[in-house]
C-alpha cells in the first residue's frame, strides 16, 4: 500500500508492541492493531493509540495502542491526558464523533501537513472500523437476547403448564380438608385423604423439580463417560418395575464402545425416562430391549443406545408432539420427561430421536458424539 509516497506495510514493524485492549471486540480492537502497526513506521510514531466510545455518548477507551500509552480513559469534554500528542484526529460516523486517534513523535511536535494528511485518511478508515466493531457488538447482543427470549418462552410455557397441573391437585385436596370436619371420625376417609393428598403433594413436588431442573439447569459435568456401564445399571434399576407390568427387559450392548463426554447423572435421568416410558407403553408379556452401537460417519463417529417395545408405536401424530413441554397421553404423566431429555441431550452434542419398530413399536434412539479416547479394541 503506497500513501503520500510512502510504502506502508507489514516490513517495519518488528519489535513494535501493540497491545489488544478488548478482547470482546476482538475483530475490531485486530483491524485497529494493523492499522497502528501501519501508521507507526511511517509517520516515525513513537506512540499512538486509538480510542472508541465504550458506550453512546460515553467515555473513550483505548482498543489498540503502540509504545508507552499509560491513559486508561478520556472522559467526554476532559483535557487529553499523556500528552503531548503531535496530532489528535477524531473518528466521526455521520457527523459525530466516535473516537479518537491520539499520535505523538518522540519530541511531541506537531505533524507536518503530509504526514497529517496521511494520518487523517487513516483516521477516516478507522472511523469505519469502528463502525465495524460496534455493529458486531449489538449483534451478538442481539444474539443473546433473542436466545433469552427463545427461553423465556419456553419457561412461559412451561410455568403456565405447571400452574395447570398443580391447580387441580390443590382443589381435590381443599375438597377433602373442607369435609374432614364432619368426617373426622371415619377411619377409612382419614386414611384415603391423607394417601390422597401425600401422592398428589409428591406429584407436585415433581412436576416442580421438573421446572426448576430446565430454569436453573444443574452445571453439566463432563467427563469421560461408559455408556454400558450405565445401560447396565438402568436396566438393573428397572427391572424390578418391568417385572411388576409382567414385561421382560434385556440389554444388548457392544463391547467395542468407545467413551463419551457426558454428565453421568444426566445421561441416567434421560435413559431412565425412555426406558420407563418404554415398559409403560408395552402390554403384559411385552418386551423391551436396550442395545449399544457405535455409528461410523463422515461427521465421527456415534455412540448410540436404542431402546425398543412392543408396545403400539408412535402414530404420526403423536410422533410429532412427544418433545413438547406438557404433551402427554397418560392419566397421571406430567409430558416433561422427553422434553427434558432432548435439552439434556442437546446440552452433550448429542440428539434423541425416534424410528418406527420392525416389530410395531417404538425405538428411541439416544446419539452422542463419541469422545474418541481410548476406545476399546478400536485402537
Ligand atoms: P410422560 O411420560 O409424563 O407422558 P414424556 O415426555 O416422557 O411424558 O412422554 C410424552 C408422551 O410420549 C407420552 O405420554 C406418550 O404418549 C409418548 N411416548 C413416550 N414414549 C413412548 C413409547 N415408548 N411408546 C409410545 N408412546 C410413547
Amino acid at each position: 500500500m503506497v500513501v503520500d509516497g510512502r510504502r506502508l506495510g507489514t516490513t517495519g514493524t518488528r519489535g513494535m508492541r501493540v497491545r489488544r485492549k478488548d478482547p470482546k471486540g476482538a475483530r475490531g480492537s485486530e483491524l485497529g492493531e494493523a492499522l497502528l502497526a501501519l501508521l507507526a513506521p511511517a509517520l516515525r510514531l513513537e506512540r499512538a493509540v486509538l480510542l472508541v466510545e465504550e458506550r453512546e455518548g460515553g467515555r473513550l477507551v483505548p482498543v489498540a495502542t503502540h509504545g508507552a500509552i499509560r491513559l486508561q480513559h478520556v472522559d467526554p469534554g476532559a483535557p487529553l491526558p499523556d500528552g503531548p500528542w503531535s496530532a489528535v484526529l477524531p473518528l466521526a460516523i455521520g457527523g459525530r464523533t466516535t473516537g479518537l486517534l491520539l499520535l505523538a513523535r518522540a519530541d511531541g511536535a506537531p505533524l507536518p501537513p503530509g504526514d497529517r494528511q496521511v494520518a487523517e485518511q487513516l483516521a477516516e478508515a478507522a472511523a469505519g472500523l469502528v463502525d465495524h466493531r460496534r455493529l458486531s457488538t449489538e449483534l451478538a447482543h442481539a444474539r443473546e437476547l433473542l436466545a433469552r427470549a427463545d427461553r423465556l418462552a419456553a419457561l412461559g410455557t412451561l410455568a403456565a403448564g405447571i400452574a395447570h397441573e398443580v391447580r387441580n391437585p390443590l382443589v381435590t385436596i381443599r375438597t377433602f380438608i373442607q369435609l374432614l370436619p364432619e368426617r373426622l371420625h371415619d377411619e377409612e376417609f382419614r386414611t384415603s385423604f391423607r394417601d390422597m393428598a401425600l401422592g398428589e403433594i409428591d406429584r407436585i413436588c415433581g412436576l416442580i423439580s421438573d421446572l426448576l431442573s430446565f430454569a436453573r439447569p444443574a452445571p453439566v459435568e463432563l467427563e469421560p463417560t461408559d455408556l454400558n456401564a450405565i445401560v447396565g445399571e438402568i436396566v438393573r434399576l428397572l427391572d424390578p418395575e418391568a417385572r411388576k407390568s409382567n414385561v421382560t427387559l434385556d440389554c444388548r450392548d457392544e463391547v467395542t464402545l468407545p467413551p463419551v463426554i457426558g454428565d453421568e447423572a444426566k445421561v441416567k435421568q434421560v435413559l431412565m425416562n425412555v426406558v420407563l416410558n418404554a415398559i409403560q407403553a408395552s402390554e403384559p408379556r411385552g418386551h423391551v430391549e436396550v442395545s449399544t452401537q457405535v455409528q461410523e460417519s463422515a461427521a465421527g463417529a456415534r455412540c448410540v443406545i436404542a431402546i425398543s417395545d412392543t408396545g403400539p408405536g408412535l402414530s404420526p401424530t403423536v410422533a410429532e408432539r412427544i418433545f413438547e413441554p406438557f404433551f402427554t397421553t397418560k392419566d397421571s404423566g406430567s409430558g416433561l420427561g422427553l422434553f427434558i431429555a432432548r435439552r439434556i441431550m442437546s446440552e452433550h452434542g448429542g440428539d434423541i430421536r425416534t424410528v418406527a419398530g420392525a416389530r410395531g413399536g417404538a425405538v428411541f434412539l439416544l446419539e452422542f458424539p463419541a469422545s474418541g479416547e481410548g476406545r476399546n479394541g478400536a485402537e
